[in-house]
């Protein structure tokens, strides 16, 4: 699934990535300014990191899924 990480801290402060599908009909060139995110209509990530092709069942340290993407991608 393709999405987009929001650079955060987890429950013991430590940073992870949490990453959020992207946002319906967002055409991605690598220079976004800002990345619409599925899970919301008015948040977003400015200033992106890019793309990735995160799998559903992610498991890397310092990586996560936002809960509600991750809802929306296993449809
Ligand atoms: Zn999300
Ligand atoms: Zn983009």
């Amino acid at each position: 699934m393709l999405a987009t990480p929001e650079r955060t801290r987890d429950d013991h402060d430590r940073p992870i990535q949490l990453w959020h599908l992207l946002g319906d009909g967002h055409v991605c060139n690598g220079e976004c300014d800002f990345h619409p995110i599925a899970c919301s209509n008015t948040e977003g990530i400015t200033l992106p990191a890019g793309t990735r092709d995160v799998p559903v069942d992610l498991d890397e340290p310092g990586q996560r899924w936002c809960g509600d993407c991750l809802v929306i991608a296993q449809k």
